[in-house]
């Protein structure tokens, strides 16, 4: 069952408590115990869940139980909400913080990678505990707890680096905070001059879309634009509740994007994927990322090759609207940051022709121009305008490869 006109009725409670965000959240499904009141579990089942639980927590909302066909081995749902003993096979490779976003934290709970972006985790509360995730070592754990002198010193550390223009709320799930306490951080922020963008990263309307009210949205809307990045990663997904939710966003004028991950036997087939692309863009969500799965613990059983992927993305390319198709990348494990990775569209180069493929195997030659001078335009004043910017501490100089192509660079290695 799974919109709010169909509550599940293994759930004994009226349609405003169902409908009720905080009412979800208090009924969450945290053990054995409890998801055997709601499905047929085998002792073996249930002992291994039990194992599971014991290591990374149990934590799902009656809503997003609904949706479990709990006699598919392969519902989508249920393998990303129900532990599995796979979760303590231990891998050669895994590891608790892959991305090193500890390392590339200058403050604690802020991952300042990027130039001219952050992302501050603002809680560790989540509203689910996505079997798939990649903060594992973080969500639930009752010992990370973000507090507001944290966020406040990580706001500190944005004030003071002009280059940040970009600032993404995460978490766990910012949209579980307190509405006073999530308006406040917001405040703060807008109050910078130099943060043009502020982004929620979010699994609220997928897993809690209740969450999405009135009282939430017209705090939001003081102080849009405010993009949200959802997490939709099947199309089953997208339920009627969760459409009314992101209706919701979009009328008020919310820029929506969505991340999907690549999990085994929950998404890894190019049908599924075209088909969860098209129901996102249907439903004005613009996909964003596609991400390979990360080397984090626990979550070896849900990783492909990264060929699945490129599969994934030869399908869509091409064979369907651009904007459908979202960016595929590699969360580099060591904290290299996103490396994007496609289909080889490039055949050969010389300095005259280009040879490229298409998206239907045709190969074609691109004449290049011959160029007479490189020099720009006269009128054109953005260089000196970003030096100017620069000298004010304002920006940064190139880096990386784009470095290498810079005129004013004489290093002739990385
Ligand atoms: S909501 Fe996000 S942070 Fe929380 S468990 Fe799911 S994937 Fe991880």
């Amino acid at each position: 069952m799974e919109s709010s006109e169909n509550i599940d009725e293994s759930w004994d409670c009226t349609p405003e408590e169902w409908n009720d965000w905080q009412w979800q959240l208090e009924n969450s499904i945290t053990n054995v115990e409890e998801l055997q009141e709601h499905f047929d579990l085998s002792d073996q089942q249930a002992q291994e869940i039990e194992e599971a639980t014991n290591i990374f927590p149990m934590s799902i909302t009656p809503y997003y139980a609904s949706l479990i066909d709990f006699d598919s081995e392969y519902c989508p749902i249920r393998l990303q909400s129900i532990p599995q003993k796979s979760e303590l096979e231990e891998s050669a490779y895994e590891m608790s913080d892959p991305l090193h976003e500890e390392e590339d934290s200058p403050v604690p709970g802020l991952t300042h990678r990027y130039p001219d972006r952050v992302l501050l985790l603002v809680t560790n509360k989540c509203s689910m505990f996505c079997r798939h995730c990649t903060r594992k070592r973080k969500v639930g754990d009752s010992q990370q707890k973000v507090d507001l002198e944290q966020i406040k010193t990580g706001i500190e550390y944005i004030k003071d680096n002009p280059q940040i223009r970009d600032v993404l709320l995460s978490g766990g799930d910012p949209l579980l905070l307190d509405l006073d306490v999530l308006e406040e951080i917001i405040v703060e922020l807008k109050e910078i001059s130099h943060v043009d963008v502020v982004r929620i990263g979010s699994r609220v309307p997928v897993v809690l879309p209740q969450r999405i009210d009135d009282e939430l949205i017209s705090m939001l809307k003081k102080y849009s634009p405010i993009w949200i990045n959802t997490h939709f990663n099947h199309k089953k997904e997208l339920t009627t509740t969760a459409k009314k939710a992101l209706d919701r966003l979009a009328d008020n004028g919310f820029p929506l994007g969505n991340q999907t991950v690549l999990l085994r036997n929950v998404n890894d087939c190019p049908l599924v994927m075209k088909e969860l692309m098209h129901e996102l863009v249907k439903n004005r969500i613009r996909p964003y990322y596609l991400y390979q799965c990360d080397l984090s613990r626990g979550i070896e059983h849900f990783r492909t090759s990264i060929s699945a992927g490129i599969e994934i993305m030869e399908s869509l390319i091409g064979h369907t609207s651009g904007f459908a198709v979202p960016r595929y990348v590699v969360d580099a494990p060591g904290g290299g940051g996103k490396i994007p990775v496609t289909p080889n569209y490039v055949v050969s180069s010389s300095r005259q022709k280009t040879v490229l493929r298409n998206y239907e195997g045709n190969i074609v030659v691109y004449t290049e121009p011959e160029i007479k001078s490189d020099e720009c335009p006269e009128e054109c004043n953005v260089c000196t305008e970003i030096e100017e910017k620069a000298d004010n501490g304002e920006t940064v100089e190139p880096q990386g490869v784009q470095k290498l192509l810079s005129e004013e660079n004489d290093e002739i290695s990385l």
